[in-house]
């Protein structure tokens, strides 16, 4: 009787924890369901991402995607962007594709009276946008997003030159390992990154990493911004290419403000 009631207790107790196993495994599952790899070449490569999954499919069937080279701008008259960008703390992720700072709450930007509050900026090297063929060193991409969840990127191009100081922040505090956050005691201001010229060019696009959505509102600022040599050679060796080639327009228009 006694040994009865022993294995029955030993079998419920397997059984709680076979199901807590199983619970868990299946919770890890949802955290970690990881959309697939992708990478800048070889088999994951740009070529290769509309195939790699359907979530994906956009980057291959897409018919207004990023990066473009912008070339036959037509003159509208755009109205300026108005920017109100004040310091973050610097919170820095190497996410294994670029490196990306998260932006505080706050910052935000009105264009076409709709506001799009800053949530990071990220770089990509060389520059993803071409202007009339040829490519920047780097690009920074500030990504804002609406109250309904509309994306606006404005994409400011960097040659090698005088010293940023929102770059210098940046490369001064680069995470030494990847996919964790790291939150410096040092801040940034997002405004040091805009040219103090600030007509720009405007464009319907798409995210240009996976999954490629498209709907995204683009700015490509037309003076160009610098960073230090030094400051360049730290980001380019951490992430020598992390650009997708250009995107055929399909028709799309690009306007430029004066
Ligand atoms: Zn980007």
């Amino acid at each position: 009787m006694l040994d009865l009631k022993l294995i029955k207790k030993t079998s419920f107790i397997s059984v709680f924890v076979l199901v807590s196993v199983l619970v868990h495994a299946q919770n890890h599952h949802a955290q970690g369901h990881h959309a697939p790899h992708w990478s800048y070449d070889g088999e994951a490569g740009p070529e290769h991402w509309g195939d790699l999954t359907p979530e994906y499919s956009t980057c291959k069937t897409g018919l207004s995607q990023s990066p473009i080279n912008v070339t036959n701008a037509v003159s509208a008259n755009l109205p300026p962007i108005d920017f109100h960008y004040s310091p973050s703390p610097l919170k820095i992720t190497d996410n294994g594709h670029t490196v990306q700072v998260t932006y505080a709450p706050g910052s935000y930007l009105v264009a076409g009276g709709k506001r799009y509050d800053l949530v990071q900026f990220h770089f990509h090297h060389p520059s993803e946008e071409q202007i009339n063929g040829s490519r920047a060193d780097l690009v920074i991409h500030l990504v804002h997003k609406s109250a309904e969840g509309k994306l606006a990127v404005v994409a400011v191009l960097f040659d090698e030159g005088t010293a940023n100081p929102a770059m210098e922040a940046v490369v001064n505090k680069l995470p030494a390992v990847k996919e964790h956050e790291l939150l410096t005691d040092a801040t940034v201001n997002a405004e040091d990154i805009l040219p103090s010229k600030r007509s720009y060019y405007a464009f319907s696009g798409s995210l240009t990493t996976p999954p490629c959505t498209e709907g995204v509102q683009w700015f490509v600022m037309q003076t160009r911004s610098t960073l230090s040599k030094s400051a360049l050679e730290r980001l380019a060796k951490l992430y020598p290419d992390n650009t997708r080639p250009v995107q055929p327009l399909n028709g799309r228009v690009v306007e430029a403000g004066s």
